[in-house]
């Protein structure tokens, strides 16, 4: 359970997630604890602490009821839930992260046709970072604050933690609603670019040509292709298209891609430009050096 509801103030009821719960100071955290509830089926939560041996802070229910979505999540869905805890945790604890492109490229041919618990250990197997300065300091991100206060470090020149993560884990993030999109978090494109999240994750709903043509990292669902599947249409927004052309057969042989049909309802993440049609009626996004690398797209499962 990511969330709990705390009927502390039984006039005023809040929803509480897990990552401002756990933060709240020990005696507010005591005082709360017993009014926690299920938000789907409002049963009798709990909060545990993270534990020694690495568990997470999280809300739990012995009393779900048996048809709570809380009790029986889909695979997928406990899978999302990791996926957004972690990246919300680098949000809330760390200063710095590094998309890994590469990573991107590996984890989605497993991860689309393989179970969670495999992806799972697909981090664990993760080839070792490349040395250098930024990525020196790399710490698990359950490396205690204490360190991290001490350290001090200047966030210009020092990187105490960075994370690497792929684009597949950032969008579904993303799409779940986490604070990345509107987070202070650096985010490096490259060894060499760095961007405040809230500048550099921009919903294709908000699309708009940048000064200089600099580039964002649109993100958003499809809502279809159009039958040669030359074109994918976010569904945010219909005066935006995605022209894929110049990279199409790659993009679908990568994906899995053989009918307009299969991109429906797909999430997407890609590094580009937004430029403007001639006629100025139509954005479009363009993808950094034809470079798919720089693109994700995660299509509906079927379990889903
Ligand atoms: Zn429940």
């Amino acid at each position: 359970m990511l969330d709990a509801i705390c009927t502390y103030d039984k006039a005023h009821p809040k929803t509480y997630s897990i990552f401002e719960f756990k933060l709240l100071p020990e005696p507010e955290i005591d005082k709360l604890r017993y009014s926690l509830l299920c938000p789907v089926c409002k049963q009798k939560a709990y909060f545990r602490r993270a534990s020694k041996d690495g568990k997470q802070a999280c809300f739990g229910s012995r009393y779900h009821e048996k048809d709570c979505e809380e009790f029986n999540p889909s695979a997928s869905k406990s899978e999302e839930q990791k996926q957004v805890a972690e990246v919300e945790l680098i949000v809330l604890e760390q200063d710095s992260l590094v998309i890994d492109f590469r990573k991107t490229v590996i984890s989605r041919k497993k991860s689309s046709q393989t179970d969670p618990a495999e992806q799972e250990q697909e981090g664990q197997e993760e080839p070792p970072v490349q040395q250098g300065s930024l990525t020196k300091g790399v710490q698990p991100s359950k490396s205690n604050k204490e360190k991290q206060k001490s350290a001090g470090l200047d966030e210009e020149n020092n990187l105490p933690k960075v994370s690497k993560q792929g684009l597949a884990k950032l969008l579904t993030s993303l799409l779940r609603g986490s604070s990345l999109a509107s987070s202070d978090l650096w985010i490096y494109t490259s060894e060499k670019h760095k961007w405040r999240a809230k500048n550099l994750f921009v919903n294709i709903k908000d699309a708009e040509p940048t000064e200089n043509n600099a580039p964002r990292m649109y993100w958003g669902t499809i809502s279809h292709a159009d039958k040669t599947l030359n074109w994918l249409n976010p569904a945010e927004d219909r005066c935006v298209g995605l022209p894929i052309s110049k990279y199409r057969d790659q993009l679908l042989s990568r994906f899995d891609i053989e009918d307009p049909a299969d991109v429906e309802g797909a999430g997407f993440i890609l590094f580009g430009k937004c430029v403007l049609s001639k006629d100025k009626k139509r954005k479009y996004i363009h993808l950094w050096g034809n470079d798919l690398q720089y693109f994700y797209l995660s299509k509906v499962r079927e379990d889903s």
